[in-house]
This record gives C-alpha cells, sequence and structure tokens, in this order.
C-alpha cells in the first residue's frame, strides 16, 4: 500500500487524529495509536489482579482455625481465573481439556469441561430475567451452528445452556456471545447465577410488580464488581413479580418476593418484595422467611449487604456445608440479618404476616399455549420445547416469529421452555402455525407441560442416570394411557445437585445406580418422590421408590398417577393433599 501524505488530505485533522491516520496509512503502530485514542484493553488491564481482600480474609480465618481449604479456594487464592483469560486463550489453541483447577477457573466464563461424559465444553449464558431479543436468539444460533452442538437447552434457571464444544473452539464462543450483547460471565463456579425473574414481566394482567428493571440491575451489578465473585459456594437470586407462572424464587438463596403490603402497619402501604434467604431444595429447604420487606428501588443494595455478609461468614473448608443456609443454620436468622444490616448500616423494615395480602394464584399451565396480556389486543404464546432442546433451525426460525408477528422478545421460563410476547389478536393464528411448520408445538399434555428434566449423564459428569432420554420416555408411556386433569409436574434430577428440582415435584426422581440381583452390577435407575410442591403449597416430596430401575420408571410413574386419579377426593386434590 502506497502511504498516503496527511497535508493532502481534504478536511482538518488534530495532530493526535494527524498521527493516527500517519500510522494506519503507513501500516505501523496502528494497535498502539489506537489505544491511545481511548479504545480497548485498558478497562481490563485496570481491573486490581490477584483475589478480593474480603475472600482472601476468610480464607485466612478459616486457616487460622486449623482447617483446610476445600481446594477450590486454593483454586481461587493460587490464580484468580479473571486473570487467567490469556491462559484459557493459550489453552484454547492448543485443544487440550483443563486440568482441574482451570476447570473450576473457566466456569468463571460459564465454561464447564464435562468430561467423562463428553470430551468437550458446555457454556452457559447469563441472560437477566430471562428475556433476550430475537436478533440474539438468531445470532447465538448463527454462531454456535458451526463451533458446537447445534442446538441449545432451555434451563430451570431461564437461561439458555449450548454443548459438545470442542477446547478449541471454547474462546470463539464466549467471545461471540458478548459480540451479541449477551454473556457468559459467572455462570458457573461459587458465583451468582443467571438472575431469574417473572417470565411475564410487563405484559402479566395480574402482576403486583415488573420485575425486568431490579433483575437487570443486579445483574449489571454483579456482574461489574469483582469482589462479588468467589463466593465460598454458588448463589441464587430470584425476583417473583405476582403474576401467572411461577418463578420459584423460594428455592433460591435470595428470594425477592411482589407482595400488596396493608395499611396500618408503621410502613408505607403498597407493593413491595418481602424477602426470603437461604433456600436451596436439594438440600431439602425452601428460603426462609425473614419478616423483611424491602422498597423494590432498594432490591440491589439489600441483595449486595446479603451476599457481603455471606462472604464473610459462609464455610471455606466444606463445600457440603457451603451454602447460605448453612450459615444461617449455624449462626441463626436474626444474627446473620444483622450482620446484613450493619453492612447496610440501618435496620430493615419488618411486618407481620397479617400485614401482607396474599399472593395472587399461579395458572400452572399458563407457560404453554396462547394468553390475554394487560395490553389490550396483545396475547404471549407460550411454545412448548421438548425438555427444553431447541435446534439451531428452530432457534433462528423462532426469532423470525418473534420479529414477524410478535413485540421481538423471546422470554425463558423456569419451566424449560419459552414464550413469544406482544402478538396481537389478528397474527396470533399465523404465528402458531409458523411455530407449528418449525416442529413445535403451543400445546402439551399436563404430563409434559410439566415433564422437566437436567442434563443427565449424557452430557454431566456428575449424573447416574441419562435423565432426559428417560423423561422422554416416561412422556412417551404415559401419553395416551393417562389422561391426568390437572397440572402436574414430574422432575427427573441426575444427581444431589438437583438441578432440575426433584424435591418439589409431584413426581420427582434421582439418579441412582441401581444394584442388579446380589452382583457388584449396577443399571441406571432412580429413587422417586412423590408430594413436593412450590409457592403456597410448598413441601419437600417423600421417597416412595428406592432403587427404581430406569426401564421401570414410565410403568411405575403411570401406576402412580393412576392411583392419584382412582383416591383424590376431587380434582382440586394434589399429590400434596
Ligand atoms: Fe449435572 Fe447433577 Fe445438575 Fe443434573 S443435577 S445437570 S447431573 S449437576
Amino acid at each position: 500500500m502506497r502511504a498516503m501524505k496527511i497535508d493532502t488530505l481534504p478536511v482538518e485533522f488534530t495532530d493526535e487524529q494527524k498521527r493516527y491516520l500517519e500510522g494506519f496509512t503507513t501500516g505501523l503502530q496502528i494497535s498502539r495509536v489506537g489505544r491511545g485514542l481511548g479504545g480497548g484493553a485498558a478497562k481490563a488491564n485496570a481491573e486490581p489482579a490477584g483475589p478480593d481482600a474480603a475472600h482472601v480474609k476468610a480464607q485466612d480465618l478459616a486457616l487460622a482455625s486449623g482447617k483446610k481449604l476445600a481446594d477450590q479456594e486454593k483454586f481461587k487464592r493460587d490464580e484468580h481465573p479473571f486473570d487467567a483469560y490469556p491462559r484459557l486463550k493459550q489453552q484454547a489453541l492448543t485443544n487440550a481439556p483443563p486440568s482441574p483447577a482451570d476447570n473450576f477457573r473457566w466456569r468463571y466464563y460459564g465454561l464447564f469441561y464435562v468430561a467423562p461424559a463428553q470430551d468437550s465444553y458446555m457454556c452457559r449464558l447469563r441472560i437477566p430475567n430471562g428475556i433476550l431479543k430475537h436478533w440474539q436468539l438468531a445470532g447465538l444460533a448463527d454462531l454456535i451452528e458451526p463451533l458446537c452442538g447445534p442446538f441449545s437447552h432451555v434451563t430451570t434457571r431461564a437461561n439458555l445452556q449450548v454443548r459438545e464444544i470442542p477446547p478449541k473452539n471454547a474462546v470463539a464462543l464466549i467471545e461471540g456471545i458478548q459480540d451479541l450483547g449477551l454473556c457468559s460471565r459467572g455462570s458457573g463456579a461459587d458465583n451468582i447465577r443467571n438472575v431469574t425473574g417473572t417470565p411475564t414481566a410487563g405484559i402479566d394482567p395480574q402482576e403486583l410488580i415488573d420485575t425486568r428493571e431490579y433483575a437487570r440491575e443486579w445483574h449489571f451489578h454483579i456482574l461489574n464488581d469483582r469482589s462479588l465473585y468467589g463466593l465460598p459456594r454458588k448463589f441464587n437470586v430470584a425476583f417473583d413479580g405476582a403474576g401467572r407462572i411461577a418463578v420459584l424464587e423460594d428455592t433460591n438463596d435470595i428470594a425477592f418476593a411482589g407482595v400488596e403490603v396493608k395499611d396500618g402497619f408503621g410502613v408505607e402501604p403498597g407493593v413491595w418484595f418481602r424477602l426470603g434467604i437461604g433456600g436451596i431444595t436439594g438440600h431439602k429447604d425452601f428460603a426462609k422467611e425473614t419478616g423483611i420487606i424491602v422498597k423494590p428501588a432498594d432490591a440491589t443494595k439489600v441483595a449486595d449487604a446479603i451476599v457481603r455478609a455471606f462472604i464473610d461468614t459462609g464455610d471455606r473448608t466444606n463445600r457440603l456445608k457451603a451454602r447460605l443456609k448453612y450459615v444461617i443454620d449455624n449462626i441463626g436468622m436474626e444474627k446473620f440479618l444483622g450482620l446484613v444490616e450493619a453492612k447496610l448500616g440501618h435496620a430493615l423494615p419488618r411486618v407481620p404476616p397479617e400485614a401482607m395480602a396474599p399472593r395472587p394464584a399461579f395458572d400452572r399451565m399458563a407457560h404453554i399455549g396462547v394468553h390475554k396480556q394487560k395490553q389490550d389486543g396483545l396475547n404471549w404464546i407460550g411454545v412448548a420445547l421438548p425438555l427444553g432442546k431447541a435446534t439451531c433451525e428452530q432457534m433462528r426460525g423462532l426469532a423470525r416469529i418473534a420479529a414477524d408477528f410478535g413485540d421481538g422478545e423471546i422470554r425463558l421460563t423456569v419451566w424449560q421452555n419459552l414464550l413469544i410476547s406482544g402478538v396481537s389478536d389478528t397474527n396470533v393464528e399465523l404465528a402458531v402455525k409458523a411455530i407449528e411448520a418449525i416442529g413445535l408445538s403451543i400445546t402439551a399434555s399436563n404430563i409434559r407441560a410439566g415433564l422437566i428434566a437436567c442434563t443427565g449423564n449424557a452430557g454431566c459428569k456428575f449424573a447416574a442416570s441419562d435423565t432426559k432420554a428417560h423423561a422422554a420416555a416416561i412422556g412417551d408411556w404415559c401419553d395416551g394411557r393417562i389422561e391426568v386433569d390437572t397440572p402436574l409436574n414430574i422432575h427427573l434430577t441426575g444427581c444431589h445437585h438437583s438441578c432440575a428440582q426433584h424435591y418439589i415435584s409431584d413426581i420427582g426422581l434421582i439418579a441412582a445406580k441401581v444394584p442388579v440381583g446380589d452382583s457388584d452390577d449396577t443399571v441406571e435407575g432412580y429413587h422417586l418422590f412423590a408430594g413436593g410442591g412450590f409457592g403456597p403449597d410448598a413441601d419437600i416430596g417423600h421417597e416412595v421408590y428406592h432403587d427404581l430401575k430406569a426401564e421401570d420408571a414410565p410403568q411405575t410413574v403411570e401406576k402412580l398417577l393412576k392411583a392419584y386419579l382412582a383416591h383424590r377426593a376431587n380434582p382440586s386434590e394434589t399429590f400434596l393433599t
């Protein structure tokens, strides 16, 4: 290329601009000059290196007490994952699998190496309130198709996961996700996970509060504060706006639930968030009521104080007892709340239960089919995704339908499906036909509408069974043989992490290796629980079958459902009652 003389250019440039163009036209020092003009890498470099002081202090206290740090704490202490991005890139170039320490660290970027289930990564995104734009879903399909498995799964945190990512494609994937205005940062390891919110926020005729701005504010707050990463253990936060679709906030470490507070209780009447903390249903506990109510505008501040109190007090030595629930069990709710209030610098308002009006009822089928929005003439359409899966072709199709017939948004739910919102009455029929044309449906039997499964051993190293395949077998066997006329949840989870929340479903199965006869051989199977519930029916299921072979699960579920239908007093009697 022949250099162009700057003084022959037709307009007036500043000296700095001229230096930049000089470099550009002569091919010299472009990146250095470019950074001088305000671009690029400065922000990442500005982050303080090493672990955050509050975390180190908590680790030091654990060590001083004579205990050994959990391995994951050592990994974090040795090298902060956000200081290790150049190594991640280098490793990706060689297509090498990560060491155990790096497999933990790369989860800070949303990457989980899932060997021996598969010799590849899984990547979990984060999508605040589960809402994304049509161009983001279509863009994600275009991005993943050449890089990994050509499909995505909707998760039980209203999020997306993609799988079968060869190590050499891992960095291209997470950078491509950021190009789409999405991200995967902090979606794994000891971090605050995807922020869930009511999927019908802003369009639900019965909601008390639109959760989107609160979920979004919390999302960006945690994304941009390095001291809020690397907690003693993972941490979940959810916002319920009291809409028709449950968001299962009471299964979270922090549950903000929209509530109408009545007059006469010493606080301003109106809509507040009631605060529950310490939920972890895999350990058989829902978020406990604190009696505290939070002004919606203060939700981020209060959540921040709770997380910082957890950073100080969480167990750094025993991973099994490291979640917030165990801090509360150990020191007591009042003492923990005192620590939170000390962080905030003031007391939080408390009201008795009678100050709060009951939550408007859920509709357990509102995530499937066509439903009227609060805006006249508009509807949301709940699309059934078989066990949460959509192919790239279907992702592009759904994006097109949302753009052509809806308001351009796609709303993911914790029920492993999605809604297309803002569809006018006149366009509903066309949109439904288009959904059918891409091989999906807006109807599902009561059995299939609530059939949920975690990844299982087809893609997760912790799983004892192939949960998704077995859930499909239960659906295939029971559909057509038995008609259930009430909403129903059947959840299959692959291990004690309970991603599919088996304890809170009508019928819940947790995977187990089931012994065969007197030999040491085992086959895939489950322990089966029944009678769990959520929201006003919150309860933990009870074990009905221990060591049930997977091949017997479909017939056993059929038998249970038939017994329920034969013995219930009326259709409103649930498994729980
Ligand atoms: Fe994996 Fe266990 Fe979660 Fe299932 S429940 S996805 S097996 S960690």
